[in-house]
């Protein structure tokens, strides 16, 4: 499911829209994505927006067909700051990478989609 935005802002607007936001619980530490009135986990009204550091981990995806080009493939991640995102995987996706393969965001899609792409492999340590 996908959290509109809305002029309120749970993301940035168009230009500057190049990092993902996200709201914490200051009660019980809970990270959420889009915009909550409140926390899920505990109730709590007290809810601060943070700047992700954009990087992640796929726990699930699905291809979605799209007449008359390349399927997308629409994944769910996990995101290093204790949140779930769901959006797109960016560039090439077949063959679609393993679950756990780590993400990194690029840029929103049709308005609040966030599109991720896939990070290099960490150099081996000598
Ligand atoms: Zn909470």
């Amino acid at each position: 499911m996908y959290y509109s935005s809305g002029s309120t802002s749970a993301q940035p607007s168009a230009p500057a829209a190049s990092f993902l936001r996200f709201q914490r619980c200051a009660w019980c530490k809970s990270a959420l994505f889009g915009s909550r009135c409140i926390c899920p986990s505990c109730g709590g009204e007290d809810l601060v927006w943070e700047r992700s550091h954009g990087t992640g981990r796929i726990s699930d995806y699905q291809y979605m067909p799209k007449k008359g080009s390349a399927p997308r493939l629409a994944c769910r991640v996990v995101m290093d700051d204790g949140f779930h995102v769901e959006g797109r995987l960016g560039g090439c996706v077949m063959p679609a990478p393993a679950v756990g393969t780590v993400v990194r965001f690029e840029r929103f899609v049709d308005g609040s989609v966030p599109v991720f792409v896939v990070c290099p492999p960490a150099a081996p340590r000598r």
